[in-house]
């Protein structure tokens, strides 16, 4: 196993679930309702096995146990895909609420090793506005995940703006964690398994995030920040061409912003390199971000927490950079007290 390390290490993508929330989704899963999003849960469920229940639903000693092997000092841990989107919106918001209230007791029970983000139900805003609240208010909570899309719709959407100034004026982060494409696009990416981690995942969330940057919602949000992981879901590559473009159709088919699309990436967005271990991968983004807008993440248990410390115990940085992507960063984005070193 790996040496402790010199520097602390936070997990700013590490999953959890609890054993009612997968009760309601194996409820739905005996239904007859066709989705894409059931085949992929039942899909994954079958692909993984109980490895992953185990993973997902194991946390205190067990969890801390595991950090201890690979040296990582804290997890920032979030509600597995696609959290609470799928039940209906009392259902939605019921667990929400109690996923919330498990979170805090982790927290509560072992402050120097988790540190949580919040759920809430984007379709039941009567009830998401005050839990979202009551998680960071009460609970303590460092910010908010959310999974994409809410039946194929989107957060720059107007009826969503109210959710935004309550993230603006908790000042809370919002990790926007990638789930299946909609229904109604999803067809094309289906039949070789393109609609999962491979590929659509990355495509239905960096969507997610280029229709908040592209719609002026952060012209509207100047102080929201958004949490995306897998090393910026491909942006970053895509940032040139991006403003070539947007810039050619603003005022005319897009709406008139008032900076660049990677102005706004650069100024509102924080990226983990969740999944992507990959040297080139990291290098062009600190080319292109800047040391300051990575975080080190481990996207467990979907993936092992190995290779995330290997990835970076393999590769040389400046021993600045490494104290940002390993701890600093995160304790800065998620207002988190220093972090330990085991
Ligand atoms: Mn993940």
């Amino acid at each position: 196993m790996t040496a402790a390390p010199a520097i602390p290490r936070i997990g700013t993508e590490e999953h959890f679930a609890i054993p009612e929330q997968l009760e309601a989704w194996r409820g739905i899963a005996k239904s007859t309702w066709a989705s894409q999003d059931l085949e992929i849960m039942r899909g994954g469920m079958s692909y993984h096995g109980q490895r992953l229940i185990d993973g997902l639903l194991e946390l205190g000693e067990g969890r801390i146990a595991k950090m201890d092997e690979h040296g990582i000092s804290m997890e920032v841990l979030s509600l597995c895909s696609p959290g609470v989107q799928l039940f209906d919106p009392e259902t939605a918001s019921d667990i929400a609420t109690l996923a919330n209230d498990r979170l805090a007791e982790q927290v509560r029970a072992h402050p120097t090793r988790f540190a949580g983000l919040g759920v809430f139900a984007p379709h039941n805003q009567d009830r998401a506005i005050p839990e979202m609240k009551r998680a960071i208010g009460e609970l303590g909570l460092n910010g908010f995940v959310v999974n994409s899309h809410t039946d194929g719709h989107y957060l720059d959407e107007p009826q969503f703006a109210p959710l935004l100034a309550t993230l603006e004026e908790l000042k809370a982060p919002l990790y926007i964690h990638p789930r299946t494409l909609p229904d109604a696009v999803s067809g094309p990416f289906t039949p070789y398994h393109l609609s999962r981690a491979a590929w659509g995942y990355a495509v239905e969330t960096a969507t997610h995030v280029l229709r908040l940057i592209t719609s002026g919602t952060f012209d509207r949000y100047p102080e929201l920040r958004v949490v995306i992981g897998h090393m910026g879901e491909g942006i970053p590559f895509w940032l040139y061409r991006l403003d070539y473009w947007n810039g050619k159709h603003q005022g005319k088919t897009a709406p008139q912003l008032e900076m660049s699309v990677s102005d706004y990436f650069k100024r509102n967005v924080t990226i983990t390199i969740s999944g992507v271990y990959q040297p080139s991968a990291l290098d062009l983004c600190l080319r292109e971000l800047g040391d300051e807008a990575i975080m080190w993440a481990t996207d467990y248990p979907y993936q092992l927490m190995h290779e995330a410390v290997d990835f970076l115990d393999e590769i040389t940085l400046p021993e600045e950079t490494l104290h940002k992507l390993l701890h600093g960063n995160a304790e800065r984005v998620f207002g988190l007290a220093p972090a330990i070193t085991l």
